[in-house]
């Protein structure tokens, strides 16, 4: 392990990085800049990490491609303790959908849009990719024994009362009220 990681960018321009076959290896990403991610659990462990290569393939495709892992605070749904959850997301991206399209190679990518400067927004796409990787329900592993309720059945009112007192109580109270909200209809 190494703390002197390379500090991915936030944009890039993806001719650049193809004609200069720029890789980033194990790249850190400023933490600061993924506030979506930060929502969406109730802390990020340690460094957000990516690797992400560029090229161009055999039909002109202009491509991204790569993993981005983390290691994020969850509150398990059964035992209401939180616990640390490995998110890796796998992406491919291409700018040129048309020419995709045209190659029939549309379902292997997803698409993404250059901005106004030509350029790509890596953290947007990782970012993504991460939170579509969050569990819709985070729990711990079935045959965990740090789950506080393993073995026992567990009750929707045990969860509340230790919801209160949890750090995540602010979101999970707010969350318990629109459920409510909705239910009275
Ligand atoms: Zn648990």
């Amino acid at each position: 392990m190494t703390n002197a990681k390379v500090l991915l960018p936030c944009e890039v321009d993806i001719d650049k990085c193809i004609a200069l076959k720029s890789t980033f290896d194990g790249a850190r990403l400023d933490l600061d800049k993924l506030p979506r991610l930060k929502e969406s659990c109730v802390q990020i462990q340690g460094d957000v990490c990516a690797h992400v290569s560029f090229e161009q393939d055999a039909n002109g495709l202009r491509i991204v491609k790569g993993t981005c892992e983390a290691d994020l605070l969850l509150t398990c749904q059964r035992c209401g303790e939180n616990y640390v959850e490995h998110v890796l997301s796998k992406f491919r991206f291409t700018p040129d959908y048309e020419r995709a399209k045209e190659c029939n190679l549309e379902q292997k990518y997803d698409f993404i849009e250059l901005n106004n400067e030509g350029k790509i927004d890596l953290y947007e796409i990782l970012e993504d990719g991460l939170i579509l990787e969050i569990p819709t329900v985070p729990k711990h592993d079935e045959d965990d024994e740090a789950c506080a309720r393993h073995g026992s059945s567990w009750q929707y009112g045990a969860l509340d009362a230790e919801a209160t007192t949890s750090p995540f109580a602010a979101l999970a109270s707010l969350k318990g009220s629109l459920e409510k909200g909705k239910n009275s209809d």
